[in-house]
Order: C-alpha cells, then sequence, then structure tokens
C-alpha cells in the first residue's frame, strides 16, 4: 500500500537563468530566461516541478506573469492540506479551465514528492518500462541555409540521429532542399509552430518531395480545417503541437482526422494525469505519438523524459542533451547523449534530479511561500 502525502506547504519561485547560444523559432528569440519553478514539501519530503510558461505568450497563451498569478492566487492556496493517496487518481484542479502550465508546475512538484515518499522512480510509477529514451534534436531557424546545414553537421558529431527545424514563410522550401541535398537519408521533420496561412497551402504540399518524418503545426492552433486539408492530400504525416490542450482535444483531432500524429508536452496539455490519458488513448489506436521538449532546466526535462519512457512512445523526442539551453542548470546529473544517440534517466526516486539549491537561491528573482 503506498504511503499518503499531505501537502505541507508550496514555495513558488522565480529565478532568471542564462540561455546558452541561442535559438530562434517563427516565435521570437531570447537570451536569458526567466522561469517559475514550484517546490512542495510533504513532510521531511520535497517535490519539485518547474513551469514552461515563457516571458511572452507567442507560443502558448500563459506567460511567466500569468502563470505566477495564477499558481499564487489560485492553485497553490487550494492544495494546501491536501492529502494524496495515489496521484495518477486525483484531479487536482477539476474546476481551473485552461492555464496548463501553471496546472503541470504544481501538480508534477506533488508527484515528485509522492514518488520520492514512496521511493519509486517517476518513469516506473507512470509505467515506463525503460530508463534510456532516444534523443532528437530541434534546430531554430538560421539566418542562411548553410548555417543550418553546419549546426546539423556539428549535431551529428554530438550523437544526434533524428532531427527537426524550425521553418516559417521565406524559410522553408530553400532551406529543406539544401538540408536534404546535403544529407539525403537525415530523419528530417519541420515545425513551423503555426507560422502559415491558408493562402500559403500550397507551399506546404510542395515539403512532400523531401522525404520527411512530418510536418508539425503548420497553422494556427485552432485552424482545423486547413490541417484537416493538408493531412489529406500529403502522405508526410502532419503532427500536431499547439493544437493539443488536453485530452478531449486530442481524442477530436484524432476522431476527426485532422492530424497523423501528436506532440505531448506535458507543460502544454496540464499536467502528467492529462498526458498518461493521451497516452493510453493513443497506444491503444496505435496513433502515432511523441514527446516535444519545451526548453526546460533538469527539473522539467527529466519529468517530461518519463514520459519517453512509455511504450508505445516510439519516435525520438526532441528531447536534447541538458548543455544545449542554460550556462548551468538548476538540478543535476545534466542529462548527456550517448554514442548511440541516447539520454538517460537517473536512477533515484521521483524525477531522479538533486536540485542545486545554491544556484537556485541566486538565481531568485523573487518567491512567494504558502502558508506565509
Ligand atoms: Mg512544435
Amino acid at each position: 500500500m503506498p504511503e499518503k502525502i499531505r501537502i505541507d506547504s508550496v514555495e513558488i519561485r522565480l529565478v532568471r537563468l542564462q540561455v546558452r547560444g541561442s535559438f530562434r523559432a517563427s516565435y521570437g528569440q531570447r537570451a536569458t530566461s526567466n522561469r517559475i519553478l514550484v517546490m512542495v514539501r510533504a513532510g521531511d519530503i520535497e517535490g519539485w516541478g518547474e513551469c514552461v510558461a515563457m516571458e511572452h505568450p507567442y507560443y502558448w497563451p500563459e506567460t511567466v506573469s500569468s502563470a505566477w498569478s495564477t499558481l499564487v492566487d489560485i492553485l497553490a492556496p487550494d492544495c494546501i492540506g491536501k492529502v494524496i493517496s495515489d496521484p495518477k487518481e486525483e484531479m487536482l484542479f477539476p474546476r481551473v479551465r485552461g492555464n496548463q502550465m501553471a496546472k503541470h508546475a504544481l501538480e508534477s512538484a506533488i508527484w515528485d514528492a509522492w514518488c520520492r515518499t514512496n521511493s519509486t522512480p517517476l518513469y516506473s510509477y507512470i509505467g515506463g518500462t525503460t530508463r534510456e529514451v532516444r534523443a532528437g534534436i530541434s534546430l531554430g531557424l538560421y539566418k542562411t541555409a548553410g548555417e543550418l546545414c553546419d549546426e546539423i553537421n556539428k549535431r551529428l558529431q554530438e550523437g544526434y540521429k533524428w532531427f527537426k527545424i524550425k521553418i516559417e514563410p521565406g524559410k522553408d522550401l530553400d532551406y529543406v532542399r539544401r538540408v536534404r541535398d546535403e544529407f539525403p537519408r537525415l530523419p528530417l521533420s519541420v515545425d513551423a509552430n503555426g507560422a502559415y496561412t491558408r493562402d500559403q497551402i500550397d507551399t506546404l504540399k510542395h515539403l512532400e518531395e523531401f522525404g520527411l518524418e512530418m510536418i508539425e503545426q503548420p497553422f494556427a492552433p485552432t485552424d482545423l480545417v486547413n490541417h484537416r486539408e493538408l493531412a489529406e492530400s500529403l502522405a508526410t504525416p502532419v503532427c500536431l503541437d499547439e493544437s493539443v490542450v488536453d485530452f478531449e482535444s486530442a481524442r477530436s483531432l484524432i476522431e476527426l482526422h485532422i492530424c497523423d500524429a501528436i506532440n505531448l508536452k506535458p507543460g502544454r496539455v496540464g499536467g502528467l494525469r492529462e498526458s498518461l490519458e493521451i497516452h493510453r488513448l493513443c497506444y491503444s489506436l496505435g496513433f502515432p505519438l511523441w514527446v516535444g521538449g519545451m526548453f526546460e532546466t533538469n527539473i522539467g526535462r527529466a519529468t517530461s523524459l518519463a514520459l519517453c519512457t512509455l511504450p508505445g512512445i516510439t519516435l525520438p523526442s526532441d528531447m536534447s542533451a541538458s548543455t544545449n539551453y542554460f550556462e548551468r542548470d538548476v538540478a543535476y546529473p545534466n542529462f548527456e547523449i550517448s554514442d548511440t544517440g541516447k539520454l538517460l534517466l537517473p536512477e533515484g526516486p521521483g524525477t531522479g534530479v538533486e536540485i542545486d539549491k545554491d544556484y537556485i537561491k541566486e538565481s531568485t528573482i523573487k518567491v512567494q511561500r504558502l502558508p506565509d
């Protein structure tokens, strides 16, 4: 019988981290990153979660400021004193609409605390069967196609075997053609982050000739009609990311034949419990599902990597080594890519990572403790 936990207190913290290199997608560029970390205390045990909201709402409607308010004013006060017997069975915020990233941050901290209390690794608690995860890498928008090819070459040397490149109108067919000319058999996907509109659908149809693994989120998140038309007209799978906001949206998109694959991000669907529901559905249908990265620190990375260990996640994730992201991380060990192109989850309970409290303290901009 697993041990219950009682949530005694919650600490919500804003940290400023230095971003390594630069990563530009069609929704913006970043050099430092302000992140919210959530720590839940249950008896002597701490559980940590990360909010993957960014400062701007270009990828997703939530921002660091909006998620901060949601966590401090609504979600955390609601959780204090709650007793959790089995996190998989508990819907923590049944009345709260949206605010997925804020929910995920607190929920994952609670799951981590529960797993640590029960000396269970998160990945095995959710049904994962391996600690090894196939890595992939998502490359941002580059000034020229030549620079993009140089970056791919560099990453191939590092051990990556599966690539996703960002595209936007004007940086699409020429870029993909150049990459294909240089790397004819490279497993390659493109991700538009919703940058295309109806009048550019023919450009997207031309991507068919490049033998891509998938075309991710070409149109806006709510644009189902154009996604369906593109999915119907191409043999290349159309994958959705920003359109998948929870279990019900995933089910609708699958049943209405809007897409051919789903990129699962726990922060975008409101947490691990919702993620497991989506996984259960896709696994039962044999519908392609894989896990996407969100520029996380090692806390969020370890949480998402646990999902990658589930059976039925057959495609490599776009989760890459820790050193791609921050000059120094808030938790360790860093995830490193192996010779076979894999990342290895730590063995310990919960997410398995150790928190670097000194660095977190040093990087903190503000902190709110509840009850105060
Ligand atoms: Mg995406």
